[in-house]
């Protein structure tokens, strides 16, 4: 129900940890995160409970400058550590607002269910990025969204993009920007703004790409999208 993304030059995992705390108003069951370790490799750590209990078990030390992190409200699942996000099949983790209605038809139509170990329909959409991965995150991310039915707002990693995270989203809303520190992603401005007041909302079926050292989106017919950014005036 709730998510955050972080890439650029701070540390992840704290960013991540708070901006979850500061969407805990939406509710949820669950908590969890992913980033790239130096390695190239990318943990996980999730669990049901509070942000204090993900917190619990999270490396104290962790430099990673890249991540992504998500609070559940489950919807298609119970409520167990299997069901929590953020979901990793092979090559592809990923977080995810809202509800894929037509998970069931994907897995038989592409066959997935050996890839399956959660009841979740989040872990169908990383399943179906990871089969039709060709190493053009973009491209695929395309043909995927093609495919599915209902709301959804994802931030999706590669293992072989590390320092990278795409997004795209329909109705479920994600809140982005581009500041001094890196770029951020959030399912509203409370989770990022004690680092940039400035945000703009992503528009629904872009693709955004994230680095450290920029943003860049694009709509599903390759057409480059310029972000629209709006800006606060309150204090917190
Ligand atoms: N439908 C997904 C699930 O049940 C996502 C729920 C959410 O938006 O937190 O895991």
């Amino acid at each position: 129900c709730g998510i955050i993304g972080f890439t650029g030059r701070l540390e992840a995992q704290k960013i991540l940890t708070e901006g979850l705390a500061a969407l805990e108003y939406r509710g949820y069951d669950s908590a969890g995160i992913a980033y790239f370790k130096d390695t190239g490799k990318i943990s996980i750590r999730k669990t049901v409970g509070k942000v204090k209990d993900l917190l619990a078990i999270c490396d104290d030390e962790n430099n990673s400058t890249c991540g992504i992190g998500h609070t559940r409200w489950a919807t298609h699942g119970g409520v167990t550590n299997a069901n929590a996000h953020p979901h990793k099949v092979g090559n592809v983790a990923l977080i995810h607002n809202g509800i894929i209605e037509n998970y069931h038809e994907i897995v038989n139509k592409y066959d997935l269910a050996d890839s399956l170990i959660s009841e979740t329909d989040t872990e169908v959409a990383a399943a179906l990025i990871n089969k039709l991965y060709d190493g053009d995150p973009k491209a695929t991310i395309k043909k995927v969204v093609a495919e599915l039915q209902g709301s959804f707002a994802f931030c999706i990693m590669f293992k072989d993009q590390p320092g990278k995270i795409f997004a795209v989203r329909n109705v479920s809303p994600m809140v982005a920007t581009y500041c001094d520190d890196g770029a951020f992603i959030a399912s509203d401005l409370t989770a990022f703004i004690k680092y940039s007041k400035r945000y703009f909302i992503l528009p629904e079926y872009t693709i955004m790409t994230m680095t450290a050292d920029g943003i860049e989106m694009e709509d599903l017919e390759g057409k480059k999208v310029e972000p629209d950014y709006l800006e606060v005036n309150w204090d917190v």
